[in-house]
């Protein structure tokens, strides 16, 4: 066994370099187990996608949690040891290519701001009219809210400028995910009080030049699809000394995961959120990304609508671009993934991805598993699915034949997303109907006079989000402008 860890070493595609975090798990838990063996808390049968009340988690609940959650591969891997040298090269070579400019480079973008306790201290000359807040909130983030706006006053006032943002602009509640390389943590926006989802990744993950550019182009695609409701908003990203923050949307639902334990969903509920997943892949292509870890776990709910996350390991691409990394959950990846040696088109394979998922919703258990990662890959690539599992769950012959389609081995052949579109499973949908387009590019002025009132000058807010910083003006702003909807 221990020879096998050493094989499926498991790393985010040189997101990090470190020995100490590179993440070695044993192959039963990752591969073996169908989906469900997943233990997180779950209730018994998804509901039809109702908004579920959020299980509060203590720090130390989540962690315990997330090492179960593990168990379906909730990993980034490179596979074998040739494979992983070879992933290692090809994935520098792709990172010179990628769309990163050297002037984005990454500290530049991000500096050290620190904290800024001092100003803290000669802000008491400032009491401002706070505005209503639509959010419940509790006493104490109501006294840090007035402190926050006098210190934005002041500074404002002082130095004709914003103060740069920092975790006092944030109450940390606790942690509701925890991926290979972050943490993420539901956290309370100071003054406008509403919840917002943190991803906080430790800087000592991040010492290569290729962990920071990765990490810059997950936030460079999230600012991109930020204007799509389909995803995860993107609100805000700073820096401490040891830290850095990705402050998004808090989708409360919580990931698809969690209500597909044991039970299968009905046809009717999967439909719904497919046909969503598949909009989304529509926009994902539309710029050119490839998102490579589509996965139960990374399909957020909010009441019936999906929202996907966690861009970490996604990339743009050219049209036609053959592309070598490895990179995937391995219960998701797709053969030519595994297989190719001369690179492969990445929509294909997120479309197989999203089969695998279509899959484990209808079925309730992943279609390939294997006792080890050679088993696992080798029945990938046989790609022979269980049809008396589909059978015993009594599934449509469209849903089968979607399924089928989706997981054909040959790329080539594959479904493409406008086939799935106008699929007979979908006819009832009217997928195109739901079509989302970007949220307006017009700025709000209502808002904009709210936010005045938290000790901004208009200038700077415009001028802040005519720039797109992506500062805390832009969070408030975002946020304000979804309560407003
Ligand atoms: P992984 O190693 O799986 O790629 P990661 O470190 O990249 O994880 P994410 O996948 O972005 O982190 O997030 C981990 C988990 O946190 C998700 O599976 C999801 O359950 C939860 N999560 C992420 N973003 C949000 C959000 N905006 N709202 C609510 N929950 C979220």
């Amino acid at each position: 066994m221990n020879q096998l860890k050493k094989h499926i070493s498991v790393k985010c595609i040189n997101f990090n370099t470190q020995s100490t975090n590179t993440r070695s798990r044993s192959i039963s838990n990752q591969v073996s187990k169908n989906s469900t063996d997943r233990s997180r808390s779950v209730s018994k049968q998804c509901p039809a996608i109702k908004l579920p009340v959020p299980v509060k988690n203590s720090e130390t609940t989540s962690l315990s949690n997330t090492k179960q959650v593990s168990k379906l591969g909730k990993i980034k891997i490179d596979l074998g040891n040739n494979a992983t040298s070879r992933s290692q090269q090809t994935t520098q070579k792709s990172r010179s290519s990628s769309q990163i400019s050297k002037e984005e480079s990454f500290p530049k973008m991000l500096p050290d701001f620190g904290r800024m306790e001092t100003e803290l201290l000669d802000c008491q000359d400032f009491f401002l009219q706070l505005p209503e807040i639509h959010f419940p909130t509790n006493e104490d983030v109501m006294k840090e809210r007035v402190i926050l706006a006098n210190r934005i006053a002041y500074t404002i006032k002082t130095k004709k400028r914003i103060p740069p943002s920092t975790p006092d602009f944030y109450k940390l509640c606790y942690v509701i995910g925890k991926g290979a390389f972050a943490k993420v943590c539901l956290g309370i926006q100071i003054l406008t009080g509403a919840k917002v989802a943190m991803k906080i990744i430790e800087k000592s993950t991040l010492k290569s030049e290729s962990a920071k550019k990765r990490l810059l182009l997950e936030i460079t695609i999230m600012k991109i699809l930020s204007q799509y409701k389909q995803f995860a908003q993107l609100y805000e990203v700073f820096e401490t000394k040891k830290q850095i923050y990705i402050i998004m949307e808090y989708v409360e639902g919580g990931d698809l995961m969690k209500w597909t334990k044991e039970k299968p969903i009905p046809e009717i509920q999967a439909k719904n959120i497919f046909a969503q997943l598949t909009l989304a892949l529509q926009t994902l292509q539309s710029h050119n990304i490839l998102h490579r870890d589509i996965k139960l776990d990374n399909i957020l709910l909010q009441g019936d609508l999906i929202k996907i996350c966690d861009f970490g390991v996604s990339r743009q691409i050219i049209k036609g671009q053959k592309i070598l990394e490895q990179c995937g959950t391995p219960a998701y990846l797709a053969p030519e993934i595994i297989f190719s040696k001369i690179g492969y088109e990445g929509f294909a394979s997120d479309i197989w991805s999203a089969g695998v998922l279509l899959y484990i919703l209808l079925v309730g258990k992943v279609p390939f598993k294997g006792n080890n990662m050679n088993e696992l890959n080798h029945n990938i690539q046989n790609g022979q699915l269980n049809f008396i599992e589909m059978k015993k769950q009594n599934l449509s012959n469209d849903s089968v034949d979607l399924i089928k389609q989706m997981l054909n081995v040959n790329p080539k052949l594959r479904i493409t997303l406008t086939e799935i579109m106008n699929h007979q499973w979908l006819k009832e949908i009217n997928i195109k109907q739901q079509k989302q387009q970007p949220n307006s590019t017009n700025l709000d002025l209502r808002v904009i006079s709210q936010i005045e009132q938290f000790g901004y000058q208009r200038e700077f807010i415009i001028k802040s989000l005519q720039k797109q910083t992506f500062c805390h003006i832009n969070a408030i702003y975002s946020i304000l402008t979804s309560v407003q909807k």
